[in-house]
Formats: C-alpha cells, sequence, structure tokens
C-alpha cells in the first residue's frame, strides 16, 4: 500500500504555530502543579474583552465539540427535537442522540441549505436549530441576511446555535457574524474553536458565546480542568496574534480557490467553500477517487454517507499533488 504523504482528511491546520504560542506554552510549564482556573473563567473573560461582550455571555470549554455536547445536555433532554441541515458535520446526528435529543435532519438540495425548509421542520418539541457555517462538508456560507430571515420564521422558544468552527475560512463580506446576530437576538448561540484558524487542535480549546441565561446552565456543565493551564495560555497567545492568524487564513483560502479553480477546469464539480476544504460531488465515484488520490499518497474522505468526497487544503505542495493526482483521474477511462 502506498505511503500517505499529505492527510487532507481532517481539515487540520497546515501553518506554523502562531508567534508567541511556544512561548505561552513554555512559560507556562513551570505551574502545572499550581490549581489554576478551574473553569478557565480568565480566558472567557479574555475572549469577552476580545468579542466587546460581557464576560456573563462566554463560556470556554475542551473544543467545540465538547462545548456542543455540553450545550445540548443543558438545552435538550428525551422527547425534544434539534433540526439540522444535511449533509453537514457528521458528528451532530451522535452528538444530538447523546442528548437524548431527536436529531431532525433537513436535506439541502444541490447542497444549498434550504432555511425556509429549516423552519417549516421547527415543531413544538424543537429546542434548537443547529447550522454550521462554513457548512462542513460542503462549504457553503450562509450570510446574515439568511440567518436574520430564518430568525425571523421561527418561534420565540427556538434557539439558533451556529458552529463558526470554520469561520475565519470564508470572506469576512460573505459570512455572518453569529456574536454580532446573538448581541440582538438572545435567541442566537455561537461556538466557535482555537482547533482550525488558530491551529490549536492538540490542545482542545474552544468557547461558546449567548444569552447570559443561555449560557449560564452550559457553564454548570463544565467539567472542572477540562481546558488545561498551558491550553489556556496557549490560546491567550493564538488570541493576541489575531492579524498574523487571519493573514494565514487568507493564504489558505487562496490555496483552497486556486485548488477549486483547477479542479474546475478538469471538469470536477465543486461548489464554492468558506471554509479550509472542498466538497467534490463525483456520483457513483466518490471511493474510486479517494482510492486513487490514496495511491498517490493523499488520504481524503467520503462524507454524508457517500454524498460526496471532502479534501482539505493543506500546503501548495499537498494542493499540487492534489491537482495532478485529479488531472491523471480526469483523464483516465471512468
Ligand atoms: N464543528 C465542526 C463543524 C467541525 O468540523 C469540528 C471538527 N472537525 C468541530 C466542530 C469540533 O472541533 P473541536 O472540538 O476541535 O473544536
Amino acid at each position: 500500500m502506498t505511503r500517505i504523504v499529505h492527510q487532507l482528511s481532517l481539515n487540520e491546520n497546515c501553518s506554523p504555530p502562531l508567534p508567541g504560542v511556544r512561548e505561552a506554552l513554555l512559560g507556562s510549564v513551570d505551574q502545572v502543579h499550581l490549581t489554576l482556573d478551574a473553569l478557565a473563567d480568565g480566558l472567557a473573560a479574555e475572549l469577552a474583552g476580545h468579542l466587546g461582550v460581557a464576560a456573563e455571555r462566554v463560556v470556554a470549554g475542551a473544543g467545540s465539540g465538547a462545548l456542543l455536547q455540553q450545550f445540548l445536555a443543558a438545552h435538550c433532554g428525551p422527547g425534544s427535537e434539534v433540526v439540522h441541515t444535511w449533509p453537514s458535520f457528521e458528528m451532530y446526528p451522535l452528538l444530538i442522540r447523546n442528548a437524548h435529543a431527536r436529531p431532525v435532519a433537513v436535506p439541502a438540495p444541490d447542497d444549498r441549505q434550504d432555511l425556509a425548509a429549516v423552519a417549516a421542520a421547527v415543531t413544538p418539541e424543537t429546542k434548537v436549530v443547529l447550522l454550521c457555517n462554513p457548512n462542513n462538508p460542503t462549504g457553503e456560507v450562509l450570510g446574515a441576511d439568511r440567518l436574520r430571515a430564518l430568525l425571523e420564521a421561527l418561534p420565540p422558544h427556538v434557539l439558533v446555535l451556529v458552529d463558526e468552527a470554520y469561520r475565519e475560512f470564508a470572506d469576512p463580506a460573505a459570512v455572518a457574524d453569529a456574536v454580532e446576530l446573538a448581541a440582538t437576538d438572545d435567541r442566537v448561540v455561537v461556538v466557535r474553536t482555537f482547533s482550525k484558524s488558530h491551529g490549536l487542535l492538540g490542545l482542545r480549546v474552544g468557547y461558546l458565546v449567548g444569552a447570559a441565561d443561555v449560557v449560564a446552565p452550559v457553564r454548570r456543565t463544565t467539567p472542572f480542568y477540562r481546558v488545561p493551564t498551558v491550553a489556556q495560555a496557549a490560546a491567550v497567545a493564538a488570541l493576541a496574534a489575531g492579524p498574523r492568524m487571519r493573514r494565514q487564513c487568507e493564504r489558505v483560502a487562496a490555496e483552497r480557490d486556486r485548488v477549486r479553480a483547477g479542479l474546475l477546469e478538469l471538469g470536477f464539480d465543486v461548489p464554492p467553500s468558506g471554509g479550509n476544504f472542498l466538497w467534490l460531488r463525483l456520483g457513483a465515484r466518490n471511493q474510486e477517487f479517494v482510492a486513487h488520490l490514496a495511491e498517490h499518497g493523499i488520504a481524503v474522505r467520503v462524507l454524508a454517507g457517500g454524498a460526496g468526497v471532502r479534501v482539505s487544503t493543506g500546503t501548495p505542495e499537498a494542493n499540487d499533488a492534489v491537482l495532478r493526482a485529479a488531472a491523471l483521474f480526469a483523464s483516465a477511462p471512468a
């Protein structure tokens, strides 16, 4: 079997650590024996200052995955429903079931999410509408107008949880800022992560922002010491490196668009993406494409029950390898 040289199946960040992160990690090493900030309230306060919101509106946690789970556990329960679009992040149905709620998937025809259909799927049992923006794996970006129209169509008891794990890779002029929407609508809740744009995947840091009385029950479910002090220190440093983080994300977005243009030229069906990944629809040839890339040392994945193939954006070298392998695939007889 060919050795995998380019790991492009997990949406990892391909940029070097942000300036200050290494120093912050080393600087916090001498304190690992001390009892410090059990609920990462210092980091939450730092984030609140950065976002310009009250500290009681922010809770930090061990990555956005953990916070999604805490949020669903705090706000849903047996008999309740969570509406989400599909395809979307493959963990959503599992996280919803873990919270003893029922996932209600609203299909996205041609991978364009139908927010009117989302509103129509809401019942008195619906507690949460869960959206991923930009959407993993299709890359679709929801603008503020579409989210505002959805909010208008939803009854007052339904919370809208927006997962912005990939927000920094999208065009800032096109993608909604759910923290901004939350400032004027208490139903909006946002979850963000340091795993992607800030490159701290292995340290497990994320945060959730919303109205104080929506955030408070989530904070109560936060396990003590779950965000290690070294991870808190790294996150504060990464936050301070905002301009560099944005430049790195812009470079990744430019590479993503370069790969898309190359794939379109080769005849592939690839919608525009606001994430650090592309979504390829090859119909019956999805699995064959994944196997072909693996033969060329590139790992990518079929997702959403076989609906398409997601290709993460890597280094220019990795992206060139994708384009070369895709060209061979396109020129071979089906
Ligand atoms: N949301 C989305 C859409 C994701 O793709 C991921 C990770 N792949 C997560 C949340 C979880 O990320 P983390 O727990 O590392 O913050």
